[in-house]
């Protein structure tokens, strides 16, 4: 996914020895067509990063600045589909963790999707520090949001080729740390070969649990102040689930997180949780709240959420 300058990601990737199978998913997720495809507004041209990468735009100094995400009667549909999303009005505060829960099929996993404009709106808007999703230049939406998707592409090469991709510069310390903070020092500092290891095809074989968090420290390394979770339904066990969620703490504190959340620990603790059924947002509150409030909630703690 493209939580980094595209012309970064394709020097690293170039550099890459690599299998055939990550190199695919890789091109697959450098290229997404409906993601080039979609044209910026003309008024998308004629700001430049340097104006829109600062703090929020608009405000005055006793203004509150705008939230870091918000859906404005959102209505979204894939093409020649039906409708996913009708009329999704949402505010993700700044600094704060918003979970989106719901059945399978809820729309979920689109409504991010529609955030880092992998896909535009059919009506409604999605605002990112206030601006429109679509008057925002696209290495400026790139900068300000990282993505971990739920099957975390992890590229054949090593550990050091996987981070630089986020970004380049990086020094060893700087990989370490961010190794540390997603819990993966030790796994990854204990093999000889330490950043040099390889992993992904061919290399070491990471768990589910592991390539997210190397994802996610992907993603961290790069630093953006929105950071968007497809939390993985599948290949966490109870250690790995605990490692991953101290992960998330550490690497988001301070910034906002949007998550699809899976597993109750992610939610409990979360600022605001979001439940979406059919393609609406039905509930939102806090776990206790919802929990006291909304049947489908508790259906969902009771049963989705506690079973992996
Ligand atoms: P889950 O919890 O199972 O991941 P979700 O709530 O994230 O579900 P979405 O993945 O957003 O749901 O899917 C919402 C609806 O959109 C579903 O009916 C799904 O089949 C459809 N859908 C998802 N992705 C696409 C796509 N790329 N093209 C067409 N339809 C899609």
């Amino acid at each position: 996914t493209l939580w980094f300058p595209l012309g970064r990601a394709l020097n690293a990737y170039s550099r890459l020895q690599t299998g055939l199978g990550a190199l695919h998913r890789i091109e697959e997720v450098l290229t997404l067509p409906q993601e080039s495809d979609l044209p910026d507004t003309p008024a998308a041209g004629a700001l430049s990063v340097r104006e829109r990468t600062g703090p929020a735009a608009g405000g005055s100094a006793s203004a509150p600045p705008p939230p870091a995400i918000e859906f404005d009667h959102v209505a979204f549909g894939y093409a020649g589909g039906e409708t996913v999303l009708k009329d999704v009005s949402l505010v993700v505060p700044r600094g704060t963790r918003t979970a989106l829960v719901g059945p399978s099929g809820a729309g979920k996993s689109t409504l991010l999707s529609l955030v880092e404009r992998f896909y535009d709106v059919t009506s409604g808007s999605v605002r990112v520090d206030g601006t429109d999703v679509r008057e925002l230049p696209r290495p400026v939406l790139r900068h300000r949001l990282g993505y971990v998707e739920q099957s975390a592409p992890v590229l054949a090469g090593t550990v050091r080729d996987n981070l630089a991709l986020a970004a380049p510069d990086a020094t060893d310390e700087d990989m370490r740390e961010v190794l540390r903070s997603v819990n993966l020092e030790n796994v990854i500092m204990r093999a000889p070969l330490g950043l040099d290891t390889q992993v992904g095809e061919g290399g070491v074989l990471l768990s589910g649990g592991e390539r997210q968090r190397l994802a996610l420290a992907r993603t961290f390394l790069a630093a953006p102040p929105i950071m968007l979770l497809d939390e993985a339904t599948s290949n966490l066990d109870a250690r790995n689930e605990v490692l991953m969620r101290d992960a998330i703490g550490s690497v988001t504190a301070d910034r906002t997180l949007l998550v699809v959340a899976h597993r109750l620990s992610t939610v409990v603790d979360s600022d605001q949780i979001v439940v979406l059924e059919r393609g609406e947002v039905v509930a939102v509150g806090r776990h206790d709240e919802l929990a006291d409030t909304s049947p489908l909630y508790r259906e969902l703690a009771a049963h989705q959420l506690l079973i992996k």
